[in-house]
């Protein structure tokens, strides 16, 4: 049989041993053509380059075995589990395998197979034992060597109907025919720079490396392409706003002036600095799009509110957009108390404003009488065209719609809108940077002064009384407060409903005395908001609440908070909680009830969080144990997902490529040249929006 030669783009079914079953399969792990098969890394390398006599293991060091299973058997615990034992020989002695629960590998040890374990060496009874070994049952051809062992073997992600060795092998195979074929994107005088191997290279250290050195130089290589790839696409995008006119504006005037001066305290410097920035940008006459970021409670709201007013002053319109209803009311009710001494017309729309309310507020809002709408990102984006739009802000609270920010919600494109972000998430710089790098940054380092930290406890669950009486004295002593149980999806009902019944346990225990309600996300949303209002006004005592007092709730007289099972939050969330009380100053208090026993990991990292109050270290610390993938769901929202990259460890080549692409784009600015012609390809089928077919 003869087939064509294979390239890149070759549908998968047509490689050599696939054909039309696996290739469905195949599909499912979003392997299409024969390039996506040498683009499907493997998630670990199983270290196999040298096989231990069993003589020789030496306890609490990891070791590879080349044996023949002697026997296999199962036992039953008391406790009613099971315990699979193995026993595996090779030329020098025998070792002891055992698992937990695991039935299923007693089909694949039967007796006289030929079998590779690797794991840590115990001695158990004198003998020496591995507990719960990585493991491979080997075929014919695994038993000559070759790609399964004796070298760093690949393990690759799996679906049903495709196995470890076959992928193996067809990655292998397909590796030798389509690596000579590879076009680099990256020009040859950039990776000698760089000191950074070719990509077939590098596609053949990361599957088939010769050792662990060569493993990481691959990596590496990868690593920075991706980089390279996000920042260039976020600086074209850039490119192309700058170009564009922003309404221009001229020097503050009096509504600006009053508002400042009504304040019953002073902006902080680091809010005066962040104003004068953005002030600058709105006078520039090219359209702004600024990040604004600032942990929780820095004042970033205020700020821009102030940018707002000097819009309006002017005649103009501003947006506000939030994440939530709850937030897009809560908004609303501060800014039109600041507004309405002002003479400011500030109006609030949501998906359950009714229906002859929204049309008065569209009207009024399309005849320039409303100065400052306040919204939800769906209502305002879907249905709002301001003639007179000059500002957009939106807050992202921990939310990153790096696509979908910029959305002009104006009629006509003459007056592109100045665009201003507000994010209270303390993202490292160098994640920041790669995420964020088509805006420019200004950071509220500095919190408004008198802000005490809050005082942070954990407390084992079986004392929760003792924690509800100091809640209880607090309220006496006019103290507002909140108990937040973990729900990890709103929509996961479990979750809420043991909210739900806590809370009346707790109405009908020890808050009797008090005046309690109830937030959850699966009331509706008018609901919810009477909750949040009636807290607000200082009508309820304790607000028990699932997780969406997270984003952002304003509620100035509660001063402490009560989180049952803190272990099922990450840090940056526990951090976002914790920042709802304490916000008109003075003293706060943060319990963490913790259930049953806690590993030792989890305890330390919760201790890290009671000892820290700077969110910048706690949202550092999040990606170092989480990493970036976790990070808010950075992946779920859309940012330009990482697939190898980790901006905290891969700082350096996050700068190097930055680096690279001021240089590169200063030569090219659309990256039109023939020499960049490879890499425009890579772009374009990632980015179209920024590299549209018509000029490539
Ligand atoms: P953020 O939006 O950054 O979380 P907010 O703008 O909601 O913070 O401010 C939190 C609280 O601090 C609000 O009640 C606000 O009125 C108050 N605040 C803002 N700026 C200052 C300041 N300079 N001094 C004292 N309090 C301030
Ligand atoms: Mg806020």
């Amino acid at each position: 049989m003869t087939s064509k030669p294979l390239t890149p783009d070759s549908p998968v079914q047509y490689v050599k041993t696939v054909g039309p079953v696996r290739a469905v399969a195949l599909r499912r792990l979003g392997i299409e053509t024969a390039g996506d098969l040498i683009r499907h890394l493997p998630r670990t390398h199983l270290d196999r380059t040298r096989v231990e006599p069993i003589a020789k293991l030496r306890a609490g060091q990891p070791a590879t075995v080349l044996g023949e299973v002697l026997t296999s058997g199962e036992r039953r615990t008391r406790q009613g589990g099971s315990i699979q034992t193995v026993t595996v020989a090779d030329h020098s002695g025998v070792v002891y395998c055992v698992w937990f629960n695991q039935r299923y590998v007693l089909q694949q040890f039967r007796s006289g197979r030929k079998v590779m374990v690797s794991g840590l060496v115990q001695h158990h009874a004198g003998r020496p034992q591995l507990a719960h070994p990585d493991f491979e049952v080997l075929d014919d051809e695994g038993g000559r060597g070759s790609l399964h062992m004796g070298r760093l073997v690949p393990v690759y992600p799996l679906t049903a109907g495709i196995g470890q060795h076959w992928l193996r092998r067809l990655i292998h195979t397909t590796l030798a025919e389509l690596v000579p074929q590879l076009e680099d994107p990256l020009p040859e005088a950039l990776r000698r720079q760089r000191d950074l191997l070719t990509l077939g290279a590098a596609l053949q250290g990361m599957h088939y490396p010769a050792d662990q050195d060569e493993l990481a130089r691959a990596r590496r290589r990868l690593v920075y392409q991706e980089l390279l790839q996000i920042q260039l696409v976020m600086a074209l995008r850039r490119g192309r706003q700058v170009e564009r006119r922003g309404v221009q504006l001229q020097r503050p005037g009096d509504l600006t002036r009053r508002l400042v001066a009504s304040l019953p305290f002073e902006l902080t410097g680091a809010q005066r600095r962040a104003l004068a920035e953005i002030l600058a940008d709105l006078r520039s006459g090219r359209a702004m799009h600024r990040l604004l970021q600032g942990d929780v409670g820095s004042g970033k709201t205020l700020v821009a509110f102030i940018a707002a007013l000097f819009v309006i002053e002017q005649g103009y319109q501003a947006l506000l957009m939030a994440p939530t209803e709850v937030l897009a009311h809560q908004h609303g009710q501060t800014l039109r108390r600041l507004a309405e001494p002002l003479g400011v017309v500030v109006e609030t729309l949501t998906g359950s404003t009714p229906a002859a309310e929204r049309r008065r507020i569209l009207a009024a809002a399309g005849e320039g009488e409303v100065h400052l709408l306040v919204g939800t990102h769906a209502v305002i984006q879907d249905q709002i065209r301001l003639r007179r739009l000059a500002l957009a802000v939106v807050d992202e609270q921990h939310r990153f719609g790096v696509r979908q920010r910029g959305r002009s919600a104006r009629d006509g494109d003459d007056l592109p809108v100045h665009l201003l972000v507000m994010s209270a998430t303390p993202i490292p710089r160098s994640l920041a940077l790669t995420l964020y790098g088509d805006l420019d940054l200004t950071i509220i380092a500095e919190m408004p002064a008198g802000r005490l930290p809050a005082e942070t406890r954990i407390v084992a669950v079986d004392r929760e009384d003792e924690t509800y009486a100091e809640c209880r004295r607090l309220v006496a002593q006019g103290h507002q407060g909140f108990v937040v149980y973990p729900v990890v999806e709103e929509t996961e009902t479990t979750d809420t409903r043991a909210a739900v019944a806590e809370a009346a346990a707790l109405a009908a225990g020890p808050f009797r005395s008090l005046r309690v309600g109830l937030v959850h996300g699966r009331l509706k949303a008018r609901e919810k908001q009477a909750a949040m209002a009636a807290f607000r006004a200082g009508e309820l005592d304790v607000m028990v609440a699932t997780t969406v007092v997270e984003v952002g709730v304003d509620v100035p007289r509660a001063a402490w908070m009560v989180v049952h099972s803190p272990e099922r939050f990450g840090l940056a969330q526990l951090h976002q909680l914790r920042g709802r009380i304490g916000r008109a100053g003075g003293r706060s208090w943060c319990w963490l009830l913790t259930s049953g026993h806690l590993a030792e990991e989890t305890l330390s990292r919760l201790q890290f969080f009671a000892a820290t109050t700077d969110g910048f270290r706690l949202a550092e610390e999040d990606l170092r144990l989480r990493g970036p993938g976790d990070l808010w769901g950075v992946r779920q929202h859309g940012a330009p997902g990482f697939r190898l990259a980790n901006p905290l460890v891969d700082g350096d080549l996050a700068a190097a490529a930055a680096a690279d692409v001021r240089e590169l784009l200063a030569e090219d600015p659309d990256l039109s040249s023939q020499r960049w012609a490879p890499l425009r390809q890579v772009l374009r089928a990632t980015f179209a929006d920024v590299l549209p077919q018509a000029t490539g």
